[in-house]
């Protein structure tokens, strides 16, 4: 396992003339987590799409273990890769259901489901139903308590330690908590991300100093990278 390589990648969005990323390169080594920070536009959510292949870049290439993106069907690079948005995906179901749904749909057992609720947090409410409005079926489901943001993050995490994909990516997951919020996180998500490829988006410097390399992005491009003793270092 060599992990995730992009080398020598230029890619600009359909219809723009500006380089979302230009002669860029990264390796994430199998096994370790790497941070992604700067400033908006820098070009961090443009290297996870390309990582899931929304986009294809224009020269130079993705790999992974030392195989090019392009020549893994979609499925198998999909089931590789588990996704922690910011903003959890909810379905109006048990959250246990909610937790056992996964991104594509799939049930799992339901002792998968608890262990998963309680690396998470989230086995303390499992069996609550929230109260929201079904896009699906059109109609509210009433009757139920409404669970906070943080529950729903904790049941978007439950949903992630489910999935055993080799590959994790981690989208500003602590953006919007308090430092103590943070600190409990950042225990949670460290159980997660053991033994996996992870990169990590973040514009905190408390969360990225958790990855054994930060990488800071400017206009598409790496312009600084070290452990955070070494950034803090350099000032
Ligand atoms: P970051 O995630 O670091 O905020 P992005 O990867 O989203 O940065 O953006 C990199 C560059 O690509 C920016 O100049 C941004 O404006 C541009 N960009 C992002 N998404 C699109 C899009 N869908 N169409 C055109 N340009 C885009
Ligand atoms: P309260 O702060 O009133 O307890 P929550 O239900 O959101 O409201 O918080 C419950 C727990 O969830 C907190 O103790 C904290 O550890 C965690 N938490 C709080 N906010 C967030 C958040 N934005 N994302 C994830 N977890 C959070």
């Amino acid at each position: 396992r060599e992990g995730i390589r992009f080398r020598h990648v230029a890619f600009r969005y359909p219809a723009s003339e500006k380089w979302a990323l230009g002669d860029f390169s990264l390796t994430v080594p199998a096994g370790k987590m790497v941070a992604l920070v700067g400033p908006n536009g820098a070009g961090k959510s443009t290297v996870i799409k390309l990582l899931c292949r929304l986009y294809d870049p224009e020269a130079g290439q993705v790999e992974l273990d030392g195989v090019d993106l392009r020549s893994i069907p979609l499925r198998e690079l999909q089931d590789n890769i588990t996704i922690l948005f910011q903003e959890p995906v909810k379905y109006s179901a048990m959250v246990h259901e909610n937790i056992g749904y996964g991104e594509l749909g799939k049930m799992k057992d339901s002792a998968a489901v608890e262990v998963a609720a309680r690396r998470a947090g989230a086995d303390g409410f499992i069996e609550r139903f929230p109260d929201r409005y079904d896009t699906l079926l059109g109609k509210w489901f009433e009757g139920g308590i409404d669970l906070s943001a943080g529950e729903w993050q904790r049941i978007a995490l439950a949903r992630a330690f489910l999935r055993q994909s080799p590959i994790l990516i981690l989208d500003e997951p602590t953006s919007s908590m308090d430092s103590w919020a943070e600190a409990d996180w950042l225990g949670r998500l460290r159980g997660l991300a053991q033994g996996r490829t992870a990169i990590l988006i973040t514009h905190r410097f408390t969360t990225a100093m958790r990855a054994d390399m930060i990488h800071v992005m400017e206009n598409g491009g790496i312009v600084e990278s070290g452990t955070h003793e070494e950034l803090l270092r350099q000032g």
